[in-house]
């Protein structure tokens, strides 16, 4: 079965196609950043104007891509959300239409299920259960994972996600959207000089705060002379604050779950300096650890067909309305597998 997959939630378009038995066959992703820069953050008209332009040219890339027509595609998955209403409605449409046209069924996918799912793409996978910490720029998610479907909310960010406290950051240190990336190359210049308070990990419980973070850094930040070093020195402990609180977070859910496996995804997951310590984590425990490559952390269609693959095999399908849900609680999935 080959399945096509469609992301248009955000600032990506993304295409891919994945075979429930070949694997990945091929992907494609265009990026609007250059779009919305300009703006310092996404500008959802733009990034709808954007999608409408490009998505239809990236399909016909993925399919030529995997040496494939559209007779070969045998199931469609785009991300119903959650996400931006009118970034997820070009998808949703265009996924419905072309459906139609080919007489083929069509799944609208939760958009962090993809996040969750990504490292299954690689060729040692997870295996249920597990405990999963999903960092992106609109979450940050402790679940554990028993089986496709089957997420049970640990703990989540009573605020600004991991991602926006990134970005916002960033910001503050006047680096150019989105800052996350950018942040994580000035840190390298850094060095050990300020100490960042690790929120919420002086308490029981596995919910995140990242606003005292983001304050904590703009007091100090203004407290310098905001030399090139003085921002360097910023960036660096700000980062290792996150890795830290992050990596103490993951540990107690393992512990509190029993689970000895650890599966990391979402653009964050990115972040070196965060592997590295969830890896020191896990190897001192003895907890296997899985992470996407990198360029299946951030947003990109491989996790929607491979996701979307899984669902339409189980025989779920969406009939015939444009199905979008910007907000979209993932405790509301159907169980697929255990
Ligand atoms: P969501 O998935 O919650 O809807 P999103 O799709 O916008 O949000 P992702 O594409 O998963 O988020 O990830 C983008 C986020 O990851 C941005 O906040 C970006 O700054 C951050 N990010 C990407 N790479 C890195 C990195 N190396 N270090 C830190 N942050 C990073
Ligand atoms: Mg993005
Ligand atoms: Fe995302």
């Amino acid at each position: 079965m080959y399945v096509l997959g469609i992301e248009t939630s955000c600032d990506e378009t993304a295409t891919a196609i994945y075979h429930a038995e070949k694997g990945l066959i091929s992907h494609t992703l265009y990026s609007q950043i250059e779009t919305h820069s300009a703006y310092g953050g996404v500008v959802p008209e733009l990034a709808s104007r954007d999608h409408i332009r490009k998505l239809v040219p990236l399909i016909k890339q993925t399919i030529q891509d995997g040496k494939l027509t559209p007779h070969d595609i045998n199931g469609i998955a785009y991300t119903a959300g959650p996400g931006l209403m009118g970034a997820l409605l070009v998808g949703a449409a265009t996924a419905r239409s072309l459906a139609w046209t080919w007489g083929i069924p069509v799944i609208g996918v939760h958009h962090m299920e993809g996040h969750l799912l990504a490292p299954m793409l690689e060729d040692n996978p997870p295996q249920f259960p597990f405990v999963a910490l999903l960092i992106s720029g609109g979450h940050s998610l402790l679940i554990a994972v028993t089986g496709i479907g089957a997420y049970q909310l640990l703990g989540e960010s009573l605020d600004d996600a991991a991602g926006e406290a990134f970005d916002k950051t960033a910001k503050m240190l006047g680096l150019p959207y989105p800052g996350g990336p950018k942040l994580a190359k000035l840190a390298e210049q850094g060095q050990e000089r300020f100490k960042f308070p690790r929120p919420m990990t002086d308490r029981p419980g596995l919910d995140f705060s990242f606003s005292g973070l983001k304050t904590y850094t703009l007091n100090t930040i203004n407290s310098t002379e905001q030399t090139p070093q003085d921002k360097a020195d910023v960036a660096y402990a700000f980062q290792k604050a996150m890795a830290e609180t992050l990596t103490i977070k993951c540990r107690r859910a393992l512990e509190q779950t029993g689970l000895n496996t650890l599966v990391i995804a979402g653009g964050v997951s990115a972040n070196q300096e965060i592997r590295r310590h969830l890896l020191d984590m896990a190897q001192a425990q003895g907890t296997r650890i899985y992470f996407p490559r990198p360029e299946f952390c951030t947003d990109n269609g491989a996790m929607i067909a491979y996701a979307g693959c899984q669902r339409l095999r189980a025989g779920q399908t969406q009939n015939l309305e444009i199905f979008a849900r910007p907000r979209w609680p993932m405790a509301e999935l159907t169980v697929t597998s255990h």
